[in-house]
């Protein structure tokens, strides 16, 4: 075990601390498949220790001026885009983004959002006159309590400053379970936190697998509200874990986005669909993974997708440049493969890639960027959520039948549309059953939220929304307005 970083302490009221029981886990590295840090996994009595903590300092936290809490954020802020490059080796060598992905992108993504939140919190309103009609009524927002955060291994950063920052600027204390798989760029910004100096126990993280603090937290009674990002699965079982103690549950879960691309689309839409499928290998939840084409433009359509898997690079994480890297362990690897085998085995025509590792790499969670064609809606690997790099690709003939496909799925997180014709893009923006559309490759705008709907889950991620997410609304009568 010598050579690997010890990273076993959690962070709890305000300290750096042994775990309870020692239950190490290795956290390894998928470009090398070597171990590269060991963490503890924590247990009932560490997830007491920071739930109580949590509690403790809340009522201090909650009365604190935003003014205050806004300052701890900036100061999060500034010591976040100090250490930028610690954070992006960590999270490449955990999860396996390219270096320069994962500073450009994965890590700037955490101070994206910090930033983001920062301005939505300038102008937020705690407490709002409800109307002309009703001079003494007033709304207020106000901190849940403790919250539990669990996050997942895919965009590491992305999510924990989604949860984090807003979840403190609303005067909650918080618990943070990073996922076991990524838990090393956590350690990082629990260090940037710790550094901020927040009062002790308003920030607390205690590394820890699903069944174990993830569970504790979810049953937890100090535990007021869980913010979870991850699979499906795991966001019902904390959903029914959750319900006995009426916890506030927000779920950012999978996603099966469908791409809508018409005869009439830009040129660079096809390229640009089958890019982000591979993009992070595939390990997005808002992938646009099913592409629709309109058939008269169809084939032409598969060349194109069949050209950008061929010429997407696959290499180590720990290389300069723009290709993609492994994917994150040999679970999801095999994970992976089962459905590209599937996908054969249903009838898909395999255009690109396929099952085994990429031409030259003998070690390695990495997957060949994969193309299937002439998939039916019904075919597993349309309806599952591969979190890989594998785009599947099907015809439609009519607008109603593309909406009819895109909204034929359990999930409701992204939908994609490619078009010139400005009202078939509205009305298809309307009709699509997702928390969110994104038309002609613009993305959301600065402060937009991100969230689902259906089987994705109802949380939403980022801006104002994404701030009240983290607080309840308090409905106030008998107000004195000249007080
Ligand atoms: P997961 O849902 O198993 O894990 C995500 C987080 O939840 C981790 O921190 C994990 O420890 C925790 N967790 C797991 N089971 C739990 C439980 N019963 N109670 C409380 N916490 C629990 O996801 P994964 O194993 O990391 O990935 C599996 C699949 O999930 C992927 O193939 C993908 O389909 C999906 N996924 C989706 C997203 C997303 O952003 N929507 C992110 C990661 C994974």
């Amino acid at each position: 075990m010598s050579g690997l970083a010890d990273k076993r302490k959690f962070y709890i009221n305000g300290a750096w601390v042994a775990p309870s029981q020692p239950r190490d886990l290795e956290v390894i590295d998928p470009s090398t498949e070597e171990p590269v840090a060991v963490i503890s996994l924590g247990d009932q009595a560490d997830t007491d220790a920071a739930v109580a903590a949590a509690k403790a300092a809340f009522p201090g936290w909650s009365r604190t001026s935003p003014a205050e809490r806004l300052a701890y954020v900036e100061r999060i802020l500034e010591i976040y885009k100090r250490r930028a490059s610690d954070m992006a080796a960590a999270i490449t060598a955990e999860m396996g983004a390219p270096q320069d992905m994962s500073l450009n992108d994965q890590t700037a993504a955490g101070s994206y959002h910090i930033e983001t939140f920062i301005e939505a919190f300038r102008n937020f309103e705690f407490i709002r006159p409800l109307g002309p009609h009703a001079p003494n009524s007033m709304v207020a927002w106000e901190p849940v309590g403790v919250v539990g955060l669990i996050t997942p291994w895919n965009w590491p950063m992305n999510q924990v400053t989604l949860k984090v920052i807003p979840a403190l600027l609303a005067g909650d204390t918080v618990v943070l379970k990073p996922s076991e798989i990524a838990p090393l760029s956590s350690v990082v910004f629990t260090e940037i936190v710790d550094e901020a100096g927040l009062p002790a126990g308003v920030y607390n993280m205690v590394n820890g697998d699903g069944l174990g603090v993830g569970t504790q937290l979810s049953t937890h009674p100090d535990v007021d509200m869980i913010s979870f990002t991850g699979s499906t699965r795991a966001g019902i079982a904390i959903t029914k874990a959750a319900a006995d103690t009426l916890k506030k549950v927000a779920l950012e879960l999978g996603g099966k986005g469908a791409n809508l691309i018409f005869a009439d689309a830009d040129e660079k839409a096809v390229v640009r669909g089958a890019r982000h499928c591979f993009y992070n290998s595939g390990q997005s939840c808002n992938a646009p993974t099913r592409m629709l084409v309109e058939r008269s433009f169809y084939e032409t359509a598969v060349e194109q997708a069949r050209k950008v898997a061929e010429e997407t690079q696959v290499a180590s994480a720990h290389q300069p440049g723009r290709h993609i890297g492994p994917v994150v362990s040999k679970q999801q690897w095999d994970k992976i493969q089962g459905l590209i085998q599937q996908g054969i085995d249903e009838g898909a025509r395999l255009v690109a890639g396929g099952p085994g590792l990429p031409e030259g790499v003998n070690r390695g969670y990495f997957v060949r960027p994969t193309v299937f064609a002439d998939v039916t809606n019904e075919m597993t690997i349309a309806r599952q959520e591969i979190f890989g790099p594998v785009l599947s690709i099907i015809p439609f003939d009519s607008e109603e039948e593309a909406v009819e496909i895109a909204n034929d799925t359990i999930y409701g997180l992204t939908n994609y549309v490619q078009t010139q014709d400005g009202a078939r893009r509205n009305r298809l923006a309307r009709q699509l059953r997702a928390g969110m559309v994104e038309m002609n490759g613009q993305s959301r705008g600065r402060g937009a939220a991100f969230g689902g709907v259906k089987a994705s889950g109802r949380a939403r991620e980022g801006g104002v929304w994404g701030l009240e997410e983290f607080m309840d609304s308090k409905q106030i009568s008998g107000w004195d307005p000249e007080a």
